[in-house]
């Protein structure tokens, strides 16, 4: 059998360390193509090496020189800046990872795509900003996207050999995230260290924020009316705080599917690694029984709004979700730095939101030059404040 070339855009984060952990198991059946990160020169340059990556790639152009030093004699080409990503995602290879974090990685996600091969798809954020024109790129590319998302993955699983004409509704569960029971007053003076502290999964520091603001929730939602467009009234979320039941779809006969699974990404990205066939994973097998209950409630809107303005940008459509997104990034970074409060997260979404209304993108530099302009907005509020 000849091994499958791959290439992992965020090859040095939580989502490209699980991936490389699946590839490393089966080094025969994979050839790697390019590895990217943004800055992290030195740990791009020992995943490169260990996997003898033709070509390593970081964003950040200020960190050629310490990935060209640390890949000296490898025989590894080295590239660097906005431009080399987009072209080393534009190269062949049979998968790609989609695993940056960020808008920052639609671009290079948008290359892969128009190569028409298989990319699996973490990257959120570049959905939800581009909707309508990344789905129309993979329409006209041919490119299998397959979705790594635990929750779009699962709720793949649960569609498979069925029409979307038959399902009723489709439920994204929620963690709830690590202040899932928290007041109002608690929350007010929440820190970075306690909202990237997930009870459940572990992940990079701006999905962990948006799992505790229920932003990533939100995100998904826009992610799976793209995915699986059944219609927004037909998407639902509920919390469920184990994280077993991963989604769930539900058949006009009544039946519902559900996928689940441990709370570890390996299995997600096993499942598009391997598609359609099936492959191990290290992970252990479900102890039903050890877990003993699995609980669902619904999700408090009043202290988490974002999926109430996740489902409103959803509805407007055009530009808001690009907008949403870009000030729910600015917003995360601030902070994450000790800027903002975590309440403030959906405020300033909220206020971005409603002061700046472009008009809906046609093509990907429409959505990066609207994530660019509501980036200032929020920067301008972030100033006032
Ligand atoms: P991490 O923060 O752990 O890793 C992000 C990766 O992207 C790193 O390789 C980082 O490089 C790179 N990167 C960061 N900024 C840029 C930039 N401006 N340009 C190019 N590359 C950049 O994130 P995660 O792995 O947690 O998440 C990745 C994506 O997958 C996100 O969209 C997230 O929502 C999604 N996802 C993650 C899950 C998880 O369990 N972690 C679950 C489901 C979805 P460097 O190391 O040099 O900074």
């Amino acid at each position: 059998m000849t091994a499958r070339t791959i290439t992992i855009l965020g090859a040095t984060g939580s989502i490209g360390a699980s991936t490389l952990d699946l590839v490393r198991r089966e080094r025969d059946k994979w050839q790697v193509a390019a590895l990217t990160a943004n800055g992290n020169a030195a740990e791009l340059a020992k995943l490169a090496r260990e996997f003898g990556a033709q070509l390593a790639v970081v964003a950040d152009e200020a960190a050629l020189p310490a990935l060209r030093e640390a890949l000296a004699g490898s025989g590894i080409e080295a590239a660097g800046g906005a431009g080399a990503l987009v072209e080393a995602a534009a190269r062949p290879a049979d998968m790609t990872m989609a695993a940056i974090v960020g808008c920052a990685g639609l671009a290079p996600t948008m290359a892969a795509i128009a190569r028409g091969q298989s990319v699996a798809l973490a990257n959120k954020e570049a959905l939800v900003s581009a909707g309508d024109v990344l789905m129309a790129a993979v329409a006209q590319s041919g490119a299998t996207l397959l979705p790594t998302d635990s929750e779009h993955n699962a709720i793949f699983q649960c569609l498979a050999g069925n029409d979307l004409g038959h399902v009723r509704s489709i439920t994204l569960t929620a963690s709830g995230g690590p202040f899932r029971e928290w007041s109002a007053e608690q929350l007010a003076v929440a820190t970075p260290a306690q909202a990237v502290k997930h009870p459940n999964w572990s992940m990079g520091a701006k999905i962990s924020v948006d799992s505790a603001t229920m932003f990533n929730k939100g995100l998904e939602l826009i992610e799976a009316h793209h995915l699986f467009p059944v219609g927004l009234d037909k998407l639902k979320i509920v919390v469920h705080p184990q994280s077993v039941v991963h989604s769930m779809v539900e058949y006009r006969d009544g039946s519902t599917l559900a996928q689940l699974g441990p709370s570890d990404m390996r299995v997600p990205i096993a499942s598009c690694l391997a598609w359609p066939e099936r492959m191990d994973t290290p992970c252990d097998p479900l102890d039903l029984a050890a877990l003993g209950q699995l609980t669902f409630r619904a999700p408090d809107e009043v202290l988490f709004p974002a999926t109430r303005l996740c489902r409103q940008a959803a509805e407007a459509g055009g530009a808001a979700p690009a907008v949403l997104n870009a000030a729910n990034e600015v917003a995360v970074a601030a902070f994450l730095s000790g800027q903002i409060a975590f309440t403030r997260i959906a405020v300033m979404v909220e206020e971005v939101l409603g002061r700046y209304a472009p008009a809906a993108p046609a093509a990907l530099g429409d959505v990066i030059a609207i994530d660019a302009e509501a980036r200032s907005h929020a920067h301008r509020l972030l100033e006032l404040a």
